[in-house]
């Protein structure tokens, strides 16, 4: 049957997710109403996902409705902003009610599990292309910014590194089981909001993983006019990915490949204890990397301790030695 915009919203997009006491007005009026809490502010992202540029045409609906929250909510969880409510901006070639059906049923799925409110959006026809903002709530004041990172402080990641980037190199020499793990970690990324949450008031900054480790730890240390040495030795990889790294002797992937959605972030050594006895509860890894220091610059060195230059693209980041 044929399904007018109109049609297809009411049907799929006016009860997606958890309900809210805090929304007053969702999907159906010309704006979403919707309260902030007095103290609270209002953590706010936006990310655009574009068919042939971001993923495949033909890409299952169900893992992208899934990826496309998981970018948004990783970036709230980067801020230590508790999920709230979400908008969806979608461009498709025609009113295909079984694509939207399942796109939605992955949307919805991360949704519920974050107790967030889809409340808006906009449908229009054209090349296929899907926009999430995310709204997420944080104390005013204590949201986990880039640019707080001092010298001396201790690096972190959550989980491994490098396995989304496996994926999309199509991990060729990885037994099924193990391509199964990676591909999984492209299309299906877990945002570490539970994370982002108790970080905050541990970490002093944060940023979440999507560009490459190098780049993204990067912008923490430019925001906050420091620089790093990373042990390489110590960065946490999934066996693929580490047989991978000892096979080509290229640290590319868990440096240089984006798509991970693992959090990094810088705390003060007094804190690591409370760091490491709250991390014993998370469902994730959680590995210390390397140091702040004052001396401008990401320095990778490997395990004798030499400096090591990996693949191009960060060229630009000094490498002692
Ligand atoms: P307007 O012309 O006022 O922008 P629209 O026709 O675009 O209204 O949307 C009607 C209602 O449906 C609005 O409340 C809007 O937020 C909602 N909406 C439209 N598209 C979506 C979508 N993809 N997901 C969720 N809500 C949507
Ligand atoms: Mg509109």
């Amino acid at each position: 049957m044929a399904w007018s915009e109109f049609d297809l919203i009411a049907r799929f997009c006016a009860d997606l997710g958890s309900p809210r006491a805090d929304v007053a007005l969702g999907v159906g009026d010309d704006c979403a109403l919707l309260r902030v809490p007095t103290g609270m502010e209002l953590a706010v992202s936006i990310d655009t996902l574009v068919e042939g540029v971001h993923f495949l045409p033909g890409t299952d609906p169900q893992g992208l409705g899934h990826k496309a929250l998981a970018v948004g909510l990783s970036d709230l969880a980067a801020m230590g902003a508790e999920p709230a409510w979400a908008t969806l901006a979608l461009t498709l070639p025609q009113a295909d009610a079984a694509w939207l059906e399942a796109f939605c049923r992955g949307f919805a799925a991360l949704a519920e599990r974050h107790g967030l409110r889809l409340v808006g959006g906009d449908t229009t026809r054209g090349p296929r292309s899907v926009s999430v903002q995310v709204h997420g709530l944080v104390a005013a004041g204590t949201a986990l910014r880039r640019d707080g990172a001092r010298s001396g402080d201790l690096i972190f990641v959550t989980g491994t590194l490098g396995d989304a980037g496996l994926a999309l190199a199509g991990a060729p020499d990885a037994d099924l089981a193990q391509r199964r793990f990676v591909q999984q970690r492209l299309d299906r990324p877990t945002p570490r909001v539970a994370q982002g949450r108790q970080l905050r008031g541990l970490a002093r900054a944060a940023i979440d993983v999507s560009d490459g480790l190098v780049a993204d730890l990067g912008h923490v240390l430019e925001a906050s006019g420091v620089g790093a040495t990373v042990q390489l030795e110590r960065l946490p990889l999934s066996d693929p990915v580490r047989a991978q790294v000892t096979r080509s002797g290229d640290w590319s992937l868990p440096l240089a490949a984006g798509d991970d959605y693992e959090l990094c972030f810088v705390a003060a050594p007094a804190q690591r204890a409370a760091l490491e006895a709250a991390a014993r509860a998370w469902d994730c890894r959680c590995t210390c990397i390397g140091t702040v220091e004052t001396a401008l610059g990401l320095r990778l060195l490997d395990r004798h301790g030499a400096a090591t230059r990996s693949a191009a693209g960060f060229d630009h980041f000094a490498v002692s030695g």
